[in-house]
């Protein structure tokens, strides 16, 4: 069959093209309103009356405004600001918010294969307690804690520890993804009885810039694809030695955590409404 028929076939059965799908979402300059709803997964979602983070809050600014991927569910929106003003009220000062999603959520032209669903949030482990200007802000300059695999102990202080601890404390987060050396570091700096929250922390390579925190399905959002749940125990044992003990040790995959997948049927209204 030649390829324009097989497009004809995709879009006559309600389908869209994987790349156009792409730019279509990224496309979509104002929430879809009503009732806030998470339907499907971070790696095939989209979100229903999503809310944006202002650009700039009690304690946090948000990079990158003009790639427009501050928008969220309202509860990932709420926790990110709660998380922000806590960490300052905590001596942790200037967080920097990266990537949320997209007004509707979709997969986006570049940068991530999850961040689809209203759910995820990337934060830098550089602060800024001064604030950044706004050249800065658009181009910001991304600071590693890992170099030549071992902790930058220049750059990993105890206010990046401590601003991880409190985004897994946060009930609501269901998973943290983060470089294995900077949970080893974890690991090794919390005694056995202080591990409990380390749970949460998923070692995957990169991540050592910021780290990708994703929430749990809100109660609201019977659409919401659950994720697998996450092993038993800290993860401070076998589990983070199979990731330390690879043999090319940072060999970070290009695209992380999962490939893209079909949307839901339920996404096609989002993209479809003006
Ligand atoms: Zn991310």
């Amino acid at each position: 069959m030649k390829p324009s028929h097989v497009l004809t076939l995709a879009l006559l059965a309600g389908g869209i093209p994987a790349a156009e799908g792409k730019e279509a979402w990224a496309a979509m300059a104002i929430p879809m309103p009503g009732e806030a709803q998470v339907i499907g997964s971070a790696a095939a979602g989209c979100v229903r009356g999503a809310a944006a983070l202002a650009l700039d809050g009690e304690n946090y600014q948000v990079l990158r405004p003009s790639r427009h991927r501050n928008w969220a569910h309202p509860s990932t929106v709420r926790f990110i600001r709660d998380l922000s003003a806590l960490a300052g009220r905590e001596g942790v000062k200037g967080v920097l918010i990266g990537d949320m999603g997209q007004s509707r959520g979709g997969p986006m032209p570049s940068g991530h294969a999850s961040h689809q669903n209203g759910l995820d949030v990337d934060i830098w482990f550089r602060l800024a307690p001064e604030h950044l200007e706004h050249a800065e802000i658009e181009s910001p300059r991304p600071v590693a804690m890992v170099a030549n695999g071992h902790m930058n102990r220049a750059t990993w202080t105890p206010a990046q520890a401590r601003l991880v601890e409190l985004a897994a404390q946060a009930p609501e987060v269901e998973r943290i993804f983060i470089n294995p050396m900077i949970k080893q570091a974890l690991c090794r700096a919390n005694p056995a009885d202080h591990r409990g929250w380390l749970r949460k922390l998923r070692p995957w390579w990169g991540h050592d810039e910021h780290f990708h925190i994703r929430l749990a399905c809100p109660t609201d959002s019977p659409g919401c694809e659950p994720q697998k749940p996450i092993p038993e125990g800290d993860g401070c044992g076998a589990e983070l030695d199979s990731w330390l003990n690879k043999p090319t040790s940072p060999a970070p995959p290009s695209k992380p955590h999962i490939q893209s997948r079909a949307l839901p049927e339920a996404c096609d209204a989002l993209l479809k409404a003006k």
